[in-house]
């Protein structure tokens, strides 16, 4: 089953709203097996809605629009839905009343253009919106179901709980879509595929694999397609697993999460503290880490040591390692790393120290420059990153680097199962 979003509004395309209406349908619809051909955002305008209605027909059983439904002379979708079927208005009494207790509610005159909100394409259903003015509109045509819906969010979405979801179950058969990520660290997307490229090739052609770089980290996603769920969750399932085999040291985690969500998860199996000893990423790290529940289970926390007169005071780097080596060296990140941990009674520790830019650089070390040490008691990795010239993604990276560093180090002391 095939389906195609429309969103409509000058406002989308002007940038002055995202479209997240389109995600949160299309996540909604995948769930539920049915498979998103396109989406297409269209200006308020007749011919352009009426152009995208067209060629979505062609291709999609299933439409849904979302936007210009509004009361005003700029929210034109009703009418130009009429005009599509060819067909009158009719005035919906259920709309109306729903219309009238919401203007008496806020106490606010009504006027006829709100009334006209109850006013409907003849051949449509209604779909009754009981968190706003305008209505929600199902039309059935040729095999096809088109469903009209305000572009405001909340009411979009609770049409589509509400109605939508259910008639479309009990309209159409739901095919299975069957969605699996694989989070890798430490290689490029060419890469990984070069080192997968016989697996990929054995993909048949209802399995798809997509690869999503972000900041150090690659999501491998698989996704199947078919009419048996059981058969599809089995083959992704097998291709899962031969791509974490193949990949082994560079797998983070097989689910659709981020690389500190995977080491909180780990750490909290082990029975593990945390604790970062933050330098040009400023506690963004701590962020990263703080911005899961229950991450307090694991991260004790840090220290954001910018100054070297506060590395040698909250960390205990030795005043000789900053003057002979610098704040970006080897010999600095090992002395924060081991400092944070006996300072702060933590099993690991990640330590960050570099150049963020855009100034700073030195002829041998260049913006972008930064050093990560991740340790446990007995043991300690360190390592130089070479980054770009952009502040922000240099800390981003940064802090992504240190974590899939402190991953390597937890390899190798516990047992994974990802
Ligand atoms: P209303 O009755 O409020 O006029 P409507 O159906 O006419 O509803 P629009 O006027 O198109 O909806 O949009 C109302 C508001 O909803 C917009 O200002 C915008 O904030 C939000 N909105 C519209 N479309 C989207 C979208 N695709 N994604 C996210 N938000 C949207």
């Amino acid at each position: 089953m095939q389906a195609e979003i429309i969103t409509i509004g000058d406002e989308l395309l002007i940038g002055q709203v995202i479209d997240t209406n389109s995600a949160w349908i299309a996540t909604g619809l995948n769930d539920r097996g049915i498979r998103v051909k396109q989406i297409t955002s269209v200006s308020d305008d007749a011919g352009h809605i009426t152009e995208a209605l067209n060629a979505a027909a062609k291709r999609a059983n299933i439409i849904i629009m979302t936007g210009g439904l509004g009361p005003t002379k700029d929210d034109i979708t009703k009418k130009t839905l009429a005009r599509y079927f060819n067909v009158g208005f009719k005035r919906d009494e259920a709309t109306l009343k729903n219309v009238e207790r919401i203007f008496s509610r806020t106490n606010r005159p009504m006027l006829e253009i709100n009334r006209m909100q109850a006013d409907v394409p003849e051949n449509c259903t209604v779909l009754l919106n009981e968190n706003g003015t305008a209505p929600g509109m199902w039309f059935e045509f040729d095999d096809n179901v088109l469903v009209s819906l305000p572009g405001v969010p909340h009411e979009m979405k609770y049409l589509m709980q509400q109605y939508v979801y259910p008639r479309l179950q009990a309209r159409f058969k739901m095919g299975a879509i069957v969605h699996q990520t694989i989070l890798t660290a430490g290689l490029g997307e060419s890469y990984l595929a070069e080192q997968i490229a016989d697996i990929e090739d054995r993909l048949p052609a209802h399995i798809r694999l997509a690869y999503l770089p972000k900041l150090g980290n690659v999501r491998l996603r698989l996704s199947g397609y078919g009419d048996d769920l059981a058969a599809i969750e089995q083959e992704i399932s097998r291709f899962t697993s031969e791509i974490t085999k193949r990949l082994s040291d560079h797998v983070i985690a097989t689910q659709d999460i981020a690389i500190e969500e995977a080491i909180l998860n780990l750490m909290l199996a082990n029975n593990l503290k945390l604790a970062v000893a933050e330098s040009c990423t400023g506690g963004y790290l701590s962020h990263l880490i703080t911005q899961h529940p229950g991450c307090s289970a694991v991260f004790l926390g840090g220290a954001v040591s910018y100054s070297n007169a506060l590395k040698q005071r909250m960390l205990g780097v030795s005043p000789e390692t900053l003057e002979q080596y610098g704040a970006v060296s080897q010999q600095t990140v090992e002395e924060m790393a081991k400092g944070v941990i006996s300072h702060y009674n933590a099993d690991y520790s990640i330590a960050i120290s570099g150049i963020a830019g855009p100034d700073g650089g030195t002829p041998d070390k260049p913006v972008g420059t930064v050093w990560i040490a991740v340790a446990n008691r007995d043991k300690i990795i360190a390592r130089q990153f070479i980054f770009g010239s952009k502040r922000i993604q240099n800390i981003e990276r940064s802090a992504v680097a240190g974590l899939a560093l402190l991953f390597q180090l937890l390899r190798e002391e516990v047992q994974i199962n990802p």
